[in-house]
C-alpha cells in the first residue's frame, strides 16, 4: 500500500500528530491486509460521497477507504552523513511515497526549540538540506559512471547525463529534485534514480489553539506558504494538540467541537485527504444491500487492475464493469432511474476507472 512518511524535528508534535492518527484510527477488522506495525497509523479516508451512499442504498454496512501514515523518528543534523540514526533515517524516507514535514509554528516557552527558537524555515532547511545532501551523493556516484559514457557516445548514457547534471546544479543550490521541471520523457529517467526530493512534499504547519480558526494572523505559517510555493510543495494548517482531542470523539460531537472551533473539517482529515491526492490517489464505490464501500486506486488504472483491489480473483475472471458515475446517480435518484436514463454502462477491460465511478464487477471464478 502507499504511505505517506512523517517527519520533523524533535518537539515540534510529530508525536502528538501521530497519536491523533492512531486515535483517530479506521477499524483494523475492515482492512485485514493492512500493515501491523506500530509505527503506521491507519486512518479512513473521510468522502461525504459514502454518506450520501448510503442514504441512497440504505445498506447493512458503510465501509470508507484508509490510508496509511508512518511516524518516521530521528532526524539529525548530519544524517546524509550517517550521524545518529542518520542512514537509518533515510532509509525509511525512501520507503514512503509522499513526505508529511511537521513544521513547528506555535510559540509556547514551556516546550523547548532544539534551534532556541521558533523559526519554521530554518528547521524546514534542516531537514531538506539532509535530504538534498543525500540525493546529491546518488547523482554524483552515477555520474561517475554515466559521463565517461556519454562521452563515448553511448546513447542512452548522451540522454541522461545532462539530466544528471541539471540535477546536481539544483542539489547544489540546495534546491530539491521536486523543483526542477522535467518533461514526461525525462521524468521517467529521473524516476528510476530513487531520489528522496523527487517525493512529493507537504507542510504541516503546527499553529497553537488561538490560531486554528485563522491562520492569517501567524506570520510563521505565512512564511512556510512563501516557502512551499517555491519548493514546489503543499500546505496543510493543524493544531496537533487539537487533534489529539477531536480524534478522541465522533458523530455529533465531533462535529459540535469542530464548530466551537470555528472550522468545517478537522486538521487531520484535511491532511489525509490532501496526502491522498498528492499520492495520486482516486477512490471508486461498490453500493449494494450488504455493503456500501468505497476502494482506493490510482489514477490511470484500468477496471480489472481495478478489480484486483477488491480480491485477486475479481482481476483474473475480469469479465465487465458495470459503471454509474456517482453525480448521473445522485441525478437520477436511485439505480433504477439511472438505469432507465441510460447512465449506467457496461464497460471492458480497456475501461480508465474514474473518482467517483460505482461498480458493480462480473467475473469468472
Ligand atoms: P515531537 O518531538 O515532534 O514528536 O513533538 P511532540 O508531539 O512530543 O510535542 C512536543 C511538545 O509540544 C509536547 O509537549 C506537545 O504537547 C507540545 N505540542 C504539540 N503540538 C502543540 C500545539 O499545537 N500547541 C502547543 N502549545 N503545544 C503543542
Amino acid at each position: 500500500a502507499l504511505t505517506a512518511g512523517i517527519v520533523g524535528l524533535p518537539n515540534v508534535g510529530k508525536s502528538t500528530l501521530f497519536n491523533a492518527i492512531t486515535q483517530a484510527g479506521a477499524e483494523s477488522a475492515n482492512y485485514p491486509f493492512c500493515t501491523i506495525d506500530p509505527n503506521v497509523g491507519i486512518v479512513e479516508v473521510p468522502d461525504h460521497r459514502l454518506t450520501k451512499l448510503t442514504e441512497l442504498v440504505q445498506p447493512k454496512k458503510t465501509v470508507p477507504t484508509a490510508f496509511e501514515f508512518t511516524d518516521i523518528a530521528g532526524i539529525v543534523k548530519g544524517a546524509s552523513k550517517g550521524e545518529g540514526l542518520g542512514n537509518k533515517f533515510l532509509s525509511h524516507i525512501r520507503q514512503v511515497d509522499a513526505i508529511c514535514q511537521v513544521v513547528r509554528c506555535f510559540a509556547d516557552d514551556n516546550i523547548t526549540h532544539v534551534a532556541g527558537k521558533v523559526d519554521p524555515i530554518s528547521d524546514i532547511e534542516v531537514i531538506n538540506l539532509e535530504l538534498i545532501l543525500a540525493d546529491l551523493e546518488s547523482v554524483e556516484k552515477r555520474i561517475g559512471r554515466v559521463e565517461k559514457l556519454a562521452k563515448q557516445k553511448d546513447k542512452e548514457a548522451s540522454i541522461e547525463f545532462p539530466i544528471l547534471a541539471r540535477l546536481r546544479d539544483a542539489f547544489e543550490a540546495e534546491q530539491p529534485a521536486r523543483a526542477v521541471e522535467f518533461t514526461d520523457e525525462e521524468m521517467k529517467i529521473v524516476k528510476q534514480l530513487h531520489l528522496l526530493t523527487i517525493k512529493p512534499m507537504l507542510y504541516v504547519a503546527n499553529v497553537g489553539e488561538e490560531d486554528v480558526a485563522d491562520p492569517s494572523g501567524n506570520e510563521y505559517v505565512q512564511k512556510v506558504r512563501e516557502f512551499a510555493q517555491k519548493d514546489n510543495a503543499e500546505v496543510i494548517v493543524i493544531s496537533a494538540k487539537i487533534e489529539e482531542e477531536i480524534a478522541e470523539l465522533e458523530g455529533e460531537e465531533k462535529q459540535m467541537f469542530l464548530e466551537e472551533l470555528g472550522i468545517e473539517e478537522s486538521g487531520l482529515d484535511q491532511l489525509i485527504r490532501a496526502a491522498y491526492s498528492l499520492l495520486g490517489l482516486a477512490t471508486y464505490f461498490t453500493a449494494g444491500v450488504q455493503e456500501v464501500r468505497a476502494w482506493t486506486f490510482r489514477h490511470g488504472m484500468k477496471a480489472p487492475q481495478c478489480a484486483g483491489v477488491i480480491h485477486s480473483d475479481f482481476e483474473r475472471g475480469f469479465i465487465r464493469a458495470e459503471t454509474v458515475h456517482y453525480d448521473d446517480l445522485l441525478a437520477a435518484g436511485s439505480m433504477a432511474a439511472a438505469k432507465e436514463a441510460g447512465k449506467v454502462r457496461l464497460e471492458g477491460k480497456e475501461y480508465e476507472v474514474k473518482d467517483g465511478d460505482i461498480i458493480h464487477f462480473r467475473f469468472n471464478v
